[in-house]
């Protein structure tokens, strides 16, 4: 089955006992049993719902995992993964995360005796320098969010095989249909399904994919034992997102390409990040691991000065200021006091998120809609 089937069939059939073309919305919290444990396969939800499976053999299916286990936040699902690990165990993570991501390892992980080491991860050498007996996991996020650095997942891949480490990637900002990171070598994938997999700002969920018998089993008893689950609700509108994934990306691409070099053309704006550009310091990375380079774009504005991007942010019809991402519509957000406000200032300026960045989740409208709105939000300044 191909991509753009298998966002619509995968997991899913029509309903056996009435026909209904969609995966009905199994609102139950237990199933019948005729004798104890005579049953259909269900027991109770926390364990497993059927419009949650659905969902969850489509994302396997559409990572080409073999397990697909949904959660109730991006932030759950990586709660989970990092519960696979003991204290005393490490992690080599990329330093440019999303904060978030950040705040739980840092806040409450390392309070549990799990140590992260953070690096930038360009330098393949520093990563196995920092790898020790204690070393357990590696973690990136590419592209990364907000900088869109680009990390090369069959390199990374190569190192994590030769320590015996766990190697998970947040495929948040890609997606399985811009990369497949388990077919370049990693043995967990990860979503925040909030952002483009659901791709209409109408849900809060998390996945994880992988195909290794042994991690699945962990994580399904993680899953089932801690219960950070999603209700079938939510789980019926992730699968209904999903079936426009492809065409939604798609789009998502065009119009990031198009507001990338209009900013980079732009008088009053400082540095562009887009992995299209060929003078992005990742580019040849991105094009061999990428399909396509996504509709996230960051920007800073020359001078640097908060108040302009307070401006700017704030002047702007179409691109909403607002947290997240990936929706169909355009939202921006200014990582340094929002997504990365619990990052430390030293330690964000370091990757470049500095007060006048500005980060853009382009949508799917009208591209001349959008820069008429860049147009008038810029002239503010
Ligand atoms: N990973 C990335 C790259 C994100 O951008 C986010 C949220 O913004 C998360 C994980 C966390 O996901 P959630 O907000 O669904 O908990």
């Amino acid at each position: 089955m191909k991509f753009g089937t298998k966002v619509i069939h995968a997991g899913q059939q029509a309903d056996p006992a009435t026909g209904a073309i969609m995966t009905p919305i199994y609102q139950t919290s237990t199933y019948i049993q005729k004798s104890p444990g005579d049953h259909k396969g269900y027991e109770y939800s926390r364990t497993g719902n059927p419009t949650r499976s659905s969902l969850e053999k489509n994302l396997s299916s559409l990572e080409n995992g073999k397990y697909g286990l949904a959660f109730g936040s991006g932030l759950a699902a990586i709660d989970s993964i990092i519960k696979l690990l003991s204290p005393g165990d490490e992690v080599i993570s990329t330093n440019d995360l999303y904060g978030g991501s950040y705040r739980l390892f840092t806040k409450i992980f390392e309070n549990y005796g799990i140590k992260f080491h953070f690096l930038g991860m360009d330098n393949l050498q520093k990563i196995e320098d920092c790898i020790n007996k204690k070393t357990k996991m590696l973690w990136a996020e590419t592209p990364t969010n907000p900088m869109l650095n680009i990390i090369d997942v069959a390199a990374l891949s190569s190192i994590s095989k030769k320590h015996n480490l766990i190697f998970v990637v947040d495929n948040t900002f890609a997606t399985p249909y811009l990369q497949r990171p388990l077919d370049l070598g990693a043995d967990i994938v990860m979503h925040s399904l909030t952002k483009y997999m659901a791709g209409h700002s109408d849900v809060v969920m998390g996945a994880v994919v992988c195909k290794n018998d042994s991690l699945a089993e962990r994580l399904y008893f993680i899953q089932n034992s801690c219960g950070a689950v999603p209700g079938p609700m939510d789980s019926f509108l992730a699968l209904r997102g999903i079936k426009t994934l492809h065409l939604r990306m798609k789009r998502h691409c065009e119009n990031g390409k198009v507001i990338a070099h209009f900013l980079k053309n732009h008088p009053k704006v400082g540095d562009v990040y887009w992995p299209g550009f060929e003078s992005h310091p990742n580019h040849e990375v991105a094009k061999k691991q990428m399909d396509d380079f996504g509709g996230m774009v960051s920007f800073n504005i020359n001078g640097n000065k908060l108040s302009d991007a307070v401006a700017v942010v704030s002047g702007m019809h179409y691109f909403t200021l607002a947290e997240s991402l990936g929706g169909v519509e355009s939202l921006c957000g200014h990582p340094a006091s929002m997504t990365h406000a619990a990052i430390p200032k030293e330690e964000r300026e370091k990757t470049g998120v500095v007060d006048s960045l500005i980060r853009l989740s382009v949508g799917v409208e009208d591209a001349t809609d959008l820069l008429d709105d860049l147009t008038q939000a810029l002239k503010k300044i």
